[in-house]
């Protein structure tokens, strides 16, 4: 069995149900083929804190959440395609705020996959 996580953004699951990301999951599909046909189990499916104009009130809860991550053990975070963004000319780059996430957690050890579905 191995446990798994998802982060996705803020403003996207303004207006997602995160049902892409479940699917690809349950059916190991796309980032999750790799495990082949091995039991996952989704241990959390958080948000960021948001940015702009879309921001939670509670900014200092982000802590938070990062420390669960690293107490539950995690076989694998995966990173949503939502924390892409597109620039001017259309090219998808991760969310700075994602990144210093992702870096925080990989310097603690935990494995991360970019993507879901
Ligand atoms: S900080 Fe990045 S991932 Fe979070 S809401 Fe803003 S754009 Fe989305």
């Amino acid at each position: 069995m191995k446990k798994v996580a998802i982060l996705r953004c803020l403003k996207t699951s303004a207006s997602c149900a995160g049902a892409g990301c479940l699917r690809a999951l349950y059916e190991h599909d796309k980032a999750f083929a790799q495990y082949g046909e091995e039991e996952l189990r989704l241990m959390a499916m958080w948000t960021c804190n948001g940015c702009g104009a879309s921001m939670l009130e509670n900014q200092e809860g982000i802590r938070k959440k990062i420390e669960r991550m690293k107490a539950l053990e995690l076989d694998a975070l995966h990173i949503s395609h939502c924390t892409h963004k597109k620039d001017d000319e259309g090219v998808k780059h991760m969310c700075p705020t994602i990144k210093a996430i992702i870096e925080e957690l990989e310097q603690a050890g935990i494995k991360i996959v970019d993507g879901t579905h």
